[in-house]
């Protein structure tokens, strides 16, 4: 997948903005800058590190085709650990595209999508954790994601890796002395300190496997549902957790006839909200098409709001929806609160724990909703809001399949099986955490998470 060849991406977004920055990486880099740049100061483009004004001229007809500030970044020391070329110039896609082709035309190929970083990898400037967690920063839509992207950023997944795989490493060196030398059995008390060792890596790789239950819904989303009966304030919920007026709220029932979709973030994590027609027997055909959507919005849903009018008495509709809907994937929501009365948590036969009493109207309780959601969703994870958190999952499957190998490596070393059949599992299980960071990787892995970035990264 490696070719030493040198490569250059416009690296700022398509469009148009003060500044654009066109990319060089590879042996060739600073030859081409040498070709295109003149700098102002008469200098030569080749002192590392140092930003210099001047301008890029197309070498064949020495038309001059921007102003721009070139930056030199001599390998080792560079993004990619390669020669380095950062060409600021204005971000005209038009000026871009010339400064891009000038560089092609003397040597350079268009670089791949994520080439930049894969060569960083590749160079050992950052391990494939990080790697993934460059795309992650960049492509993070709320403040959490993208703190939960830096950390990862910064080698904190590989950090809590590390002295596990040591661990590792240090029972498969005894076990593997025990083998060479057939005479040395390991003694009982051996095994213990071993299976205790083995224990405590276990243990820490469940942590580390168990944030993903929180860490998916960071990174991907989740979907959440609003359901009930015809008004009882869906939309008006749907609107208050958007934050502005989206669906239609009349004191009609059955305006919402077909589903609606929003993107918001609840304390920072994506959420695709869904706010379903209400669901009600009824003759209208448009309605009850609208009615068969809710129910599989509401199958399909992470989470669903079930909605409660707490002005009304309970309906059939109201229990047949509450039956519909799994306790564990339903939050209900008493709305209505500031009018009078009919509902009662009592006659509901639920505990306060179950329900939230809200008024849409006035906005009261309404933290509450957003609050149950985010705890809901993360678990004990709330609690670990910001340690290092699994987020990708491939490296939940590794992760997972190393904590197998080793409760299988535990099983047999406790019934003293061979050493030998032992220390596969043991190997297998540092394959596999070798692939999160990228040490033990195929290349079609490989192409598959880099042909995820865009190119220019
Ligand atoms: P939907 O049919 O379930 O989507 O319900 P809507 O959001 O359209 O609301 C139906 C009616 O109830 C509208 O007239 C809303 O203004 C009203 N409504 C919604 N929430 C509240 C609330 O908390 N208090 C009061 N008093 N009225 C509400």
């Amino acid at each position: 997948m490696y070719s030493d060849d040198t490569i250059a991406a416009i690296s700022t977004p398509p469009g148009r903005g003060g500044i654009g920055v066109v990319r060089v990486s590879g042996p060739g880099s600073l030859e081409i800058a040498g070709a295109i740049f003149k700098p102002q100061s008469g200098a030569h483009p080749g002192e590392p590190n140092r930003a210099q004004f001047g301008r890029i001229i197309d070498p064949t007809t020495a038309e001059v085709i921007d102003e721009a500030v070139v930056t030199y970044f001599k390998t080792p020391h560079s993004y990619t650990g390669e020669d380095v070329v950062e060409i600021s110039c204005h971000g005209s896609p038009i000026i871009l595209g010339r400064v891009l082709q000038v560089a092609i035309d003397r040597g350079a190929r268009i670089a791949e999508p994520g080439e930049f970083t894969f060569r960083a990898f590749f160079n050992k400037r950052i391990d494939l954790a990080q790697a993934q967690a460059v795309r992650d920063v960049i492509n993070a839509q709320t403040d959490y994601q993208a703190r939960v992207a830096t950390k990862q950023l910064e080698g904190e997944l590989s950090k809590r890796l590390t002295p596990l795989k040591d661990a590792l490493i240090e029972v498969i060196v005894h076990l593997e002395s025990s083998v060479e030398f057939v005479e040395e059995d390991i003694s009982p008390e051996a095994v213990s300190t071993l299976l205790a060792k083995l224990d405590r890596v276990i243990d820490e790789l469940e942590a580390i496997a168990g944030s993903f239950s929180f860490g998916k819904y960071l990174k991907e989303g989740f979907d959440l549902a609003i359901v009930g009966r015809p008004n009882v304030g869906k939309s008006s919920i749907f609107n208050r957790l958007i934050g502005r007026d989206r669906a239609i709220v009349t004191e009609l029932p059955g305006t919402t006839r077909d589903a609606l979709y929003e993107t918001t973030s609840i304390n920072g994590v994506p959420v695709r909200l869904i706010d379903t027609a209400g669901i009600r027997e009824t003759v209208d055909v448009v309605e009850s098409i609208g009615i068969t959507r809710s129910r599989t919005a509401i199958a399909d849903a992470d989470i669903s709001l079930l909605i409660l009018d707490a002005s009304e008495l309970l309906t059939e509709d109201d229990i047949s929806l509450m039956n519909h809907v799994s306790r564990e994937r339903r939050i209900i929501v008493l709305n209505k609160i500031d009018l009078p009365q009919m509902l009662s948590l009592e006659s509901l036969s639920l505990d306060g724990g179950d329900v939230i009493s809200i008024s849409a109207l006035t906005g009261e309780g309404f933290r509450s909703v957003t609050e149950r959601i985010f705890t809901r969703l993360a678990g004990d994870a709330a609690a670990e809001r910001d340690g290092l958190m699994l987020t990708d999952a491939r490296q939940h499957a590794a992760v997972r399949k190393a904590i197998e190998k080793l409760c299988d490596a535990r099983d047999l070393m406790s019934r003293r099986e061979l050493e030998e059949i032992v220390l596969l599992r043991f190997r297998a299980a540092l394959t596999v955490l070798g692939e999160i960071t990228g040490e033990t990787l195929t290349e079609d892995i490989l192409s598959q998470i880099f042909s995820t970035f865009c190119i220019g990264k």
